[in-house]
């Protein structure tokens, strides 16, 4: 395939705002793909070279590929930021500018997409003194030789930002049309994506193997699999009758998580967004060699930094920052970590995922030999809404979040937030306090004392899943420190768009719309209906139609932009509405 029609796909993609549409030609363009082009083909259409797990990063920042399109086109640098400023594109930037070049190759030959493919990586990889100098000579060899089209999308795939308007659910149902020319297969593609994390291998099987392939995919080690993620009730009644009567109620460790994958002495680690963690963790690595009695495995726990004077957990904020201070060994020696094992998925040759929670619970008991570092969370069975209640409140006194219940009878989720885990935190009862990731979709000036920032609040959405849309929740103009305010407007004021993007659905008009790409977390009182909003918008009994708003919602988190959320990871307008009845429901028992 050439880059040339790659590129004219894209362009297509990016016009089109029916999401049907949009599907059928990605799955076109993937059809079209050989059987050794369709992974990278899908890694580009998702901005990025390889899964997250295999951290390879383009290592390409804004500056760098200003000076590439300056050397390739002959165009003055100045020239170029001042265009970048006015357009928040560097794509639209090197498009134009590809234009009217005289330096551009026009008689070279068209390059193959998968020898553009290459050369990223290649750049992406190189590193060390000299490698900025490299880089930015080999991108420009590659832009001399582009067509005004291929340099737009070029230049946009190392940030990450090919502004197709589509997310990973698109390309998955994309690729059930490829595996069966409809959208029929779309659950069968989404559990093979969610056992690997990797969609463009999953995109391989497809093309090499079809649908049956697809099936046949089971748990494999150091692919790590999309995490099971946990609904939330109020109430150890709502939890017990939601779970037939009886469950497992563990202790809620606030810590980051940690998949660990092991195969004989080989061990790897990685994080709830599945990037590879090993080398920050080596104390963990060293007990699972130690400790986990079996060959091959694959289990998940928390981690967290456990002061052993003092018996107390460290809440996962203070874990991350004293791990920054004192670096990796420093770290192993001052505050030990503890890994709180919860979940097995994989035993020695055996997918474990299908098996009944208690089933994976006592093969993880048994899998673990007595250690200081690597204990099982420690958890009831039980039927009682009152014992569930003080065990709940006894984890609240050590320090803990809260409790996470879980389906006796249930297999483990990948990738889904379902009930068979329900979370239970101490600020539920009544208002909402869980905090809500949202996504920024656009912002406004500052007025008053905030003149000077360019910056007055932003405008917020949840993710839509089904649709893979941004629907507009609320404003949010409180809890920003002067410095996240000028970082804010600093940022966002480069990513811009002119008009609303096509997979925002918003009434609510922003002074500058911004493309759906950074998550903040927000805490907010309550959720109301809300006649402006599009989150969750619905006609109610009366023929009014409302959506879902948030109520003095408040920016949480020292740094402004969650680096470790992408917009897919965001909270859903369908959890909104969840947390809407639920709220509803408590506020009337009162
Ligand atoms: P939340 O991030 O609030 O949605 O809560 C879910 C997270 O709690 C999981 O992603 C885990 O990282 C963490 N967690 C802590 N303890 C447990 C436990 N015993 N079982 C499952 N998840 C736990």
């Amino acid at each position: 395939m050439l880059f040339r029609e790659v590129a004219e796909y894209y362009e297509k993609l990016e016009g089109l705002s029916s999401r049907l549409d949009m599907i059928a030609l990605l799955g076109e363009m993937l059809k079209k793909a050989g059987k050794e082009e369709i992974k990278p083909l899908i890694y580009m259409t998702q901005g990025v070279l390889a899964p997250p797990f295999e951290s390879l990063e383009f290592g390409i920042a804004e500056k760098t590929l200003e000076d590439a399109l300056a050397m390739a086109s002959g165009h003055e640098r100045a020239e170029i930021e001042r265009m970048y400023r006015e357009t928040g594109d560097l794509g639209l930037v090197s498009e134009s500018i590809m234009q009217k070049s005289k330096l551009r190759r026009m008689s070279a030959k068209e390059q193959e997409f998968l020898d553009i493919y290459g050369s990223m990586v290649k750049i992406a990889s190189s590193s060390g003194s000299g490698s900025k100098d490299s880089k930015i000579r080999m991108l420009s060899g590659i832009m001399g030789s582009l067509s005004p089209v291929e340099a737009k999308y070029l230049a946009r795939y190392p940030l990450g930002q090919l502004r197709l308007g589509l997310g990973d659910s698109t390309i998955i149902e994309a690729l059930s049309i490829v595996a069966s020319g409809d959208r029929s297969e779309k659950a069968a593609v989404e559990r093979a994506y969610n056992i690997c994390s990797d969609l463009g291998y999953v995109g391989e099987i497809v093309a090499k193997e079809g649908i049956e392939g697809i099936r046949r995919m089971r748990v494999t080690l150091f692919k790590p699999i999309r995490p099971a993620l946990a609904e939330r009730l109020p109430t150890a009644s709502d939890i017990l009758e939601r779970m037939g009567g009886k469950c497992a109620v563990e202790q809620k460790y606030d810590g980051f998580r940690c998949q660990v994958h092991k195969d004989g002495r080989k061990v790897k680690l990685y994080s709830r967004n599945l990037e590879e963690t090993t080398a920050m963790l080596p104390d963990i690595v060293a007990a699972v060699v130690a400790h986990v009695k079996a060959d091959k495995a694959i289990f998940e726990g928390e981690a967290l930094a456990f002061n052993e004077t003092t018996s107390e957990f460290m809440p996962f904020q203070e874990t991350i920052q004293r791990k920054r201070k004192h670096g990796v060994g420093g770290m192993a020696e001052t505050l030990p970590l503890k890994l709180f094992a919860f979940d097995l998925m994989f035993l020695d040759g055996k997918d474990m995922l299908a098996e009944p929670y208690e089933k994976r619970r006592s093969s993880l008991e048994s899998a673990i030999s007595k250690n200081d570092t690597i204990t099982l969370s420690s958890r009831i069975i039980t039927s009682s809404p009152k014992e569930l209640d003080s065990f709940f409140e006894s984890s609240i006194e050590n320090g803990l979040e809260g409790i996470v219940a879980k389906d006796l009878s249930a297999p483990y989720v990948a990738g889904a937030r379902k009930f068979s885990w329900i979370k239970m935190k101490r600020s539920y009862r009544g208002k909402i306090e869980d905090t809500i990731d949202v996504v920024i979709i656009g912002y406004y000036l500052g007025k008053g004392s905030r003149a000077s920032f360019e910056f007055g609040g932003l405008l917020c959405a949840t993710y839509n899943k089904e649709d893979d849309v941004f629907e507009s929740v609320s404003r949010l103009g409180t809890g920003f420190t002067e410095k996240q305010m000028k970082q804010l407007s600093e940022l966002l004021s480069k990513h811009v768009s002119k008009s609303k993007p096509k997979n925002v659905r918003s009434q609510v008009e922003p002074d500058y719309w911004v493309y759906p790409e950074f998550v903040v977390t927000v805490q907010a009182d309550e959720i109301t209906k809300s006649p402006m909003h599009m989150c969750g918008r619905h006609k109610e009994k009366d023929g009014t139609e409302v959506g879902y708003a948030l109520r003095f919602p408040r920016l949480v988190g020292e740094d402004a932009v969650r680096s470790d959320k992408s917009p897919g990871d965001a909270t859903t307008s369908k959890e909104i509405a969840e947390m809407y009845s639920e709220q509803k429901r408590v506020s009337l028992k009162g």
